[in-house]
C-alpha cells in the first residue's frame, strides 16, 4: 500500500475544478507518475466526493491505449492522490489553440477522431459512459497519442436511461438540454462537437450566453466553413444528429472514409 511518503512532488502539470496535479517520483524506483491531488475539504463543499470515488473505480478498471491508466490511489487526512500515467504533452486544448488557425488539418483532426472514438466505443462496451469529452479532458502523450482522461463525470449504464445533467455547455446535447434521458449515445455527439472543434478551432454552438448557446443547440444551428472536405462533413453530420439513435456508431467511425483517408495520409 503506497503512501504520499512514498512520493517526491515535483513540477505542477495542471489543474482543474478540484484536481491538482504534479509530477511525482516514486522514491525507490523513481518510476514518474503525474499526481492529481484533490483536497478532501473542497470536495465535500463541492459536494462530489461519490463523484470522486466513482472516478476511481471507472478509471482503475479501464485498460486500453488511448485511455489514461490510474495506476494506484491513496488518501490521508486532508488529501486523495491519484497517481495516474504521465501525459507529457499535456491537454490537447493547449495543442489546438496554439495550432495555425486554432485548428488541427484533417489528417491529424482524423487520427485524433478515430483515437477517441476508439476508446469510448471500449468505454461503451464496459458499460462506462464518459460524459465530459472535451479537449481540456484529453491529454496527448510524446509520441503524439490521445489519451482519454478525467472519468469524474462518467457513469455506469444502468438499465433505466440516466437524466443527470452534467459537462461542459459547449458540448451539450440537445437531449440533456432538455432535461430528457439519454445514454451513452450522449457520447457519440461530444465527438462530433470534439471532431468539429478540431478542424474548425471552435465548438458549433458556441456563444457569448448560456441561453443563446441552448437555443443554437436545439434549433441545431451549425455553420460548415468553406474549407471543410465533403467528408468530414458527412462524419460530423452523423454524429451530430439531434434523434440519438440516428446517431452514427463509434464502430462507424473508426471505418468512415475521411477517418481511413486520413490516417493513411499520417502514415
Ligand atoms: P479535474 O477533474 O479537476 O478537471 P483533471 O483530471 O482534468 O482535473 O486534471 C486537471 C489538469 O491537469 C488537466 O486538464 C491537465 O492539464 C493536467 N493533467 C491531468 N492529468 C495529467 C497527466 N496524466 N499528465 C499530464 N497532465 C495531466
Ligand atoms: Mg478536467
Ligand atoms: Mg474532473
Amino acid at each position: 500500500d503506497w503512501s504520499p511518503r512514498d512520493f517526491e512532488m515535483g513540477a505542477h502539470l495542471g489543474r482543474g475544478k478540484f484536481g491538482r496535479v504534479y509530477l511525482a517520483r516514486e522514491r525507490h524506483s523513481h518510476y514518474l507518475v503525474a499526481m492529481k491531488v484533490m483536497f478532501k475539504e473542497e470536495l465535500r463543499k463541492g459536494c462530489v466526493q461519490r463523484q470522486v470515488l466513482r472516478e476511481i473505480e471507472i478509471q482503475s478498471r479501464l485498460k486500453h491505449p488511448h485511455i489514461l491508466r490510474l495506476l494506484t490511489w491513496f488518501h490521508d487526512e486532508s488529501r486523495i492522490y491519484l497517481a495516474l500515467e504521465i501525459a507529457s504533452e499535456g491537454e490537447l486544448f493547449k495543442h489546438l489553440r496554439g495550432a495555425p488557425n486554432h485548428r488541427f488539418d484533417e489528417p491529424r483532426s482524423a487520427k485524433y477522431t478515430y483515437q477517441v472514438a476508439n476508446a469510448l466505443n471500449y468505454c461503451h462496451l464496459n458499460n462506462v459512459i464518459h460524459r465530459d469529452l472535451k479537449p481540456e479532458n484529453i491529454l496527448l502523450t510524446s509520441t503524439d497519442d490521445l489519451k482519454l482522461a478525467d472519468f469524474g463525470w462518467s457513469a455506469h449504464t444502468p438499465n433505466n436511461k440516466r437524466r443527470t445533467l452534467c459537462g461542459t455547455l459547449d458540448y451539450l446535447p440537445p437531449e440533456m438540454v432538455d432535461g430528457n434521458s439519454y445514454d451513452d449515445s450522449v457520447d457519440q455527439w461530444c465527438l462530433g462537437i470534439l471532431c468539429y472543434e478540431f478542424v474548425v478551432g471552435c465548438p458549433p454552438f458556441e456563444s457569448n450566453s448560456t441561453e443563446s448557446t441552448y437555443s443554437k443547440i436545439r434549433r441545431m444551428e451549425i455553420s460548415y466553413p468553406s474549407h471543410l472536405s465533403k467528408g468530414c462533413k458527412e462524419l460530423i453530420g452523423g454524429l451530430l444528429r439531434k434523434e440519438s439513435k440516428g446517431r452514427i456508431t463509434l464502430v462507424d467511425v473508426m471505418t468512415h472514409y475521411w477517418v481511413k483517408a486520413g490516417m493513411a495520409e499520417r502514415e
